[in-house]
């Protein structure tokens, strides 16, 4: 972590709530379903899919997790009522993984099962290594149930995540695939910048190989054209793949990758959590701030 990374998250919470709103606007769609909808129908126009995030992870009680539920359920009734090309990304510790396994299943299958019934799908986002194990452990049961509707993330900075492309590939799971946004330590995660790199151009690969749909969640220019060399290499049509993008990061390069006939999914989080959703987010990973910060300062320059 650079010495400019630390001291712009020491000064984050100084950092009056009107400006950092101002700030995070771009990359989270507003507070309520309807902002949300507004979001999607835009993307969906400019020829992008989308996948929506209710925040509201940090949750301390079951009620905190079932409201939570009803909040997807409600978008997706919204999905359907507006006709919207979107799925569903839900964080687990939200639906109470840290609460009671068992509860958080019951959850997770409640929404799942809801889902199917719309023909929509349901991706599992991928958590601090500490929920590595539970959510796995989660998807292969609701897959063992028959539920074919949800995919998993993987995150190429763990070095667990070779062997789990491995052990998944039995179930020909759709992976979103994306470097990991939690600072981990050396004994779990790479640390160095290309090895991460290198390793999400190995997973890629071995899950094309195992015959995975990969949603190619990534900003980085190298990683893109690594990704687009192997779906050249694997002769993949474009409904065999997706990218995968952050609301608001880099859409100069993900309208072009849609210009050149790629699909393209556009990560949109919204909630009246943004607050704490934008700081929690800038303290787990300072990286995102100084991207923030630079992308911010370019903005302003004439
Ligand atoms: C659709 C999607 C879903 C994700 N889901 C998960 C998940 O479930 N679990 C998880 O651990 N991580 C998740 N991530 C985050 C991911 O792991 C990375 O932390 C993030 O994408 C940055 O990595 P990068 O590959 O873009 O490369 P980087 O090298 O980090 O970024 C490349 C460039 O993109 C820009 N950039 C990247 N991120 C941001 C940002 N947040 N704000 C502003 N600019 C930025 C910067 O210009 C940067 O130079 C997801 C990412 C995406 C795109």
């Amino acid at each position: 972590m650079s010495l400019i990374d630390r001291a712009l998250v020491r000064a984050l919470p100084a950092v009056p709530r009107r400006v950092v709103r101002r700030v995070s606007g771009r990359y989270i769609a507003g507070e309520e379903l309807a902002d949300a909808v507004r979001c999607v129908r835009k993307l969906n126009a400019e020829g992008k899919m989308a996948t929506l995030d209710v925040l509201g992870e940090e949750i301390a009680s079951r009620a905190e997790a079932t409201a939570l539920v009803d909040e997807y359920l409600a978008a997706l009734d919204a999905i359907e009522a507006e006709d919207l090309d979107s799925n569903l990304s839900v964080k687990l510790t939200g639906f109470g993984l840290k609460l009671d396994l068992d509860f958080c299943r019951v959850n997770l299958t409640r929404l799942v099962k809801a889902a199917a019934g719309r023909g929509r799908f349901v991706r599992i986002d991928m958590e601090d290594a500490s929920t590595t194990d539970d959510t796995l452990a989660l998807y292969r049961g609701l897959r063992a149930a028959g539920h074919d509707n949800i995919g998993i993330v993987l995150q190429a900075s763990l070095r667990r995540t070779h062997d789990d492309v491995h052990a998944l590939a039995p179930l020909r799971p759709n992976v979103r695939l994306c470097k990991g946004i939690y600072v981990e330590p050396a004994t779990i995660a790479y640390q160095g910048y290309d090895t991460v790199r290198y390793s999400f151009a190995q997973a890629l690969e071995a899950l094309l190989e195992a015959g995975s749909y990969v949603g190619i969640a990534t900003h980085d220019d190298w990683v893109l054209s690594e990704a687009l060399a192997l779906v050249d290499r694997f002769e993949l049509t474009p409904d065999q793949y997706e990218f995968q993008m952050l609301l608001g990061v880099r859409e100069d390069l993900g309208a072009e990758l849609v210009r050149e006939g790629h699909r393209l999914r556009i990560y949109v989080p919204y909630g009246r959590q943004w607050y704490e959703y934008s700081l929690r987010r800038l303290q787990e990973n300072p990286r995102i701030a100084t991207y923030v910060a630079r992308d911010t300062l370019s903005r302003l320059r004439p």
